[in-house]
């Protein structure tokens, strides 16, 4: 070999490693272009926010340089990229497509991610008794279908999709799924945001943050507090019908809220929830709005889609048998008019009114 061609193969050579490293390097980290800033007023706390799940996602944290700030959030988000990977109904090759597609006909190999969030499901669905249930999902479609023909479903086609409905025939592996019953579906869409929440506060606190939090849609989950103060301060969204401004302040745990106002939709003339009850398989009507406080995330986020289910009754009492969990419900009457529900602790957590 000429000497120029030792050369270019040493070049070739060092370039594939160089490639390999930044690839390596990369895996956990995202390539995507970040907005981080320092918070204003705030030195040492940075803010970084992008789009995931169809939503607004922003993740605060203290670190010891921007530098350092970029690529802890960059860590953070690719986290949120696997959980959308992994559990979008939409995309043809994530397991949830998958288990839809082959989970009739037998075991599917799922990430250790999707059959955790599969078992959080089924710890959620025992608690509610079955209000929530992620394999609503042919409920859903039914639905959709109402939405664009402009009629609501006759009372034999929800049967139909009924008898394609639930948890206790979703056959949970060691490292896989199927269904018990042909036809069957699920929709992680009621859990799903509350792990990708999760797993960016763990991600960030990992990465050094000593505390922050992340929120993903107005669902957040805090870790640590800031130096000097004892809780940390929210507004939950208002929904219509709503005059005055909740205002939270938490001690470091997960806040979410489920709502119709936000994500519903009209058939005919009537507006539905984007909440299903799979005991009758229609949408939840008088509960625009359930917030919920629990140690983490992903139980908050599936609890606040049950409680809409259960209403004011059966969703109070369950939740005030619960540890660390608490909510506050908006139930709408027949008059229209908004009436406020809370657990036995959540006055603890309103700041004004
Ligand atoms: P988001 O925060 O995305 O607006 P919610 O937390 O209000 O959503 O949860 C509603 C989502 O939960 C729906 O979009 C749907 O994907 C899913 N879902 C609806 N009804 C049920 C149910 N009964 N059990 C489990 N998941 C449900
Ligand atoms: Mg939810």
């Amino acid at each position: 070999m000429t000497d120029r061609g030792r050369l270019a193969a040493n070049a070739l050579a060092v370039s594939f490693l160089l490639a390999a490293v930044v690839l390596a390097s990369l895996r956990h980290a995202s390539r995507e272009p970040l907005d981080v800033r320092e918070t204003a007023g705030e030195p040492g706390r940075y803010e970084a926010r992008f789009t995931a799940m169809s939503t607004d996602v922003r993740l605060s944290m203290n670190a010891p340089s921007l530098g350092r700030a970029r690529s802890m959030a960059a860590a953070a988000l690719a986290r949120v990229r696997e959980v959308e990977r992994l559990m979008s109904a939409y995309a043809p090759d994530s397991d949830v497509s998958r288990l839809n597609r082959l989970g009739g006909r037998g075991d599917v190999a799922l990430s250790a991610q999707t059959m955790h969030v599969l078992q959080r499901a089924g710890e959620v669905h025992g608690l509610t008794h079955g209000a929530f249930d992620v394999t609503y999902a042919p409920l859903r479609d039914l639905w959709r279908d109402a939405r664009q023909s402009g009629r609501p479903p006759d009372s034999a086609a929800v049967r139909e999709a009924l008898a394609r409905v639930g948890f206790e025939r979703l056959i949970l592996g060691a490292d896989g799924a199927r269904f018990g019953a042909v036809g069957m579906e699920v929709d992680l869409g009621g859990i799903a945001k509350g792990y990708a929440i999760d797993l960016a506060a763990e991600s960030l606190r990992r990465g050094g943050a000593t505390h922050g939090f992340a929120d993903i849609g107005g669902d957040l989950r805090f870790f640590g507090l800031p130096p000097g103060r004892s809780r940390w301060r929210v507004e939950v969204y208002r929904p219509p019908g709503l005059t005055e401004r909740p205002l939270l302040s938490l001690h470091p745990c997960a806040v979410t809220t489920s709502g119709d106002y936000a994500r519903g939709f009209r058939v005919g003339d009537e507006w539905y929830s984007h909440i299903i009850d799979p005991r009758t398989g229609r949408p939840v009507g008088d509960v625009p709005s359930v917030t919920v406080v629990a140690p983490d995330a992903t139980t908050a986020d599936a609890l606040a889609t049950g409680l809409a289910v259960l209403g004011p009754e059966d969703g109070l009492a369950l939740v005030d048998s619960l540890a660390g969990v608490e909510c506050m419900m908006l139930v709408r009457d027949a008059g229209g008019r908004i009436s406020k529900h809370l657990s036995g602790g959540f006055h603890r957590f309103l700041e004004s009114q």
